[in-house]
């Protein structure tokens, strides 16, 4: 039946006099089609010869097929699992539109735009979003070296989308109440060091202190390495507590850099990254983490395939 229909499908296609757009626009809808059994190739794959995600137990034993995936059984604690269990990507459907989908990601198309070239709902887009987004971003260097530029940047706090704001709802974007950076500010922590390896941390809100910079970056940073920032309190105490070396730069008083001592390849990464989110107009508080993790993910051009992006969105969990 299905044979018959694809027979019949093909000849009224072929007796078709096709204009050379129609050409173009049927070779890229074909071009779109990936074979579901590739993206379920590429999970098995990258998750090959994980443990049991629920107990680290390394002794398994393969119980059937669900959905296209290996099922496993854990000899440890008895529980089953897939390839994607204990990832973002956990119980998400229509898994022959993932690679169409994660090339939406690395062209950065709105939500929109991404269910149109995909076929999926618009609610399935924003789901999918915040899922293969976060998944691969959790692919980030472990450490930085040498020279480390940090600085914050400050996005006015967001409740796009809620159901339930917690304050009157501003017009068209608004302002903030009060002068200077206070709670209603996100704060957004960028470090980068000067091979380019970027790390990017949402610390809550407010400006940031001392105790947020030990949490963020005591872990990143070696102990040879040199700190730089700008003038705030908040990095002296820091270093001073963490014994790291540390120089500043006096951006307020008008002294961008002496030598090699700047934050301008920081603040560089902050203005690409403020350019980009414009697209989105306006982007959720709860969900800032979700961007500077995409977009790090494209300025650093670590994966530059949707398979290389679900591969690291898979492998990533172990
Ligand atoms: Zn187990």
């Amino acid at each position: 039946m299905h044979g018959l229909r694809f027979e019949e499908l093909f000849a009224l296609l072929t007796s078709a006099p096709l204009s050379s757009t129609e050409l173009v626009r049927l070779r890229n809808w074909i071009d779109g089609i990936r074979d579901p059994a590739e993206c379920l190739a590429l999970i098995e794959a990258a998750a090959a010869g994980r443990p049991c995600p629920h107990c680290a137990c390394a002794r398994l034993h393969r119980c059937g097929f669900a959905s296209g995936l290996q099922r496993y059984r854990c000899l440890g604690c008895g529980r089953s699992f897939n390839a994607l269990t204990g990832t973002p990507l956990a119980r998400l459907r229509k898994r022959e539109c993932w690679l169409p989908y994660i090339q939406c990601l690395l062209e950065s198309r709105t939500v929109r735009d991404a269910a149109l070239v995909t076929g999926v709902h618009r609610t399935t887009s924003f789901r999918w979003r915040h899922r293969f987004a976060p998944g691969a971003a959790r692919h980030r260097p472990s450490t930085l070296s040498g020279m480390i530029e940090a600085d914050e940047t400050y996005r006015l706090e967001s409740q796009k989308g809620s159901r339930n704001m917690t304050r009157p709802p501003r017009r068209r974007g608004g302002a903030a109440r009060r002068r200077g950076i206070n709670r209603e500010h996100d704060c957004l922590l960028v470090a980068r060091d000067r091979v380019g390896m970027t790390l990017d941390f949402h610390t809550g809100r407010g400006p940031i202190t001392a105790a947020q910079l030990h949490t963020c970056l005591q872990p990143v940073l070696p102990s040879d390495g040199l700190l730089i920032s700008d003038g705030a309190a908040a990095y002296v105490r820091f270093a001073a507590d963490a014994a790291i070396t540390h120089e500043s730069v006096n951006v307020r008083a008008g002294r961008r850099a002496h030598g090699a001592i700047h934050i301008q390849n920081v603040n560089g990464w902050h203005s690409r990254f403020k350019n980009w989110l414009v697209r989105f107009k306006g982007v959720a508080s709860r969900y800032l983490a979700n961007y500077s993790g995409w977009q790090r993910l494209l300025d650093a051009k670590a994966l530059r395939t949707p398979a290389q992006w679900l591969c690291a969105a898979v492998r990533q969990a172990q």
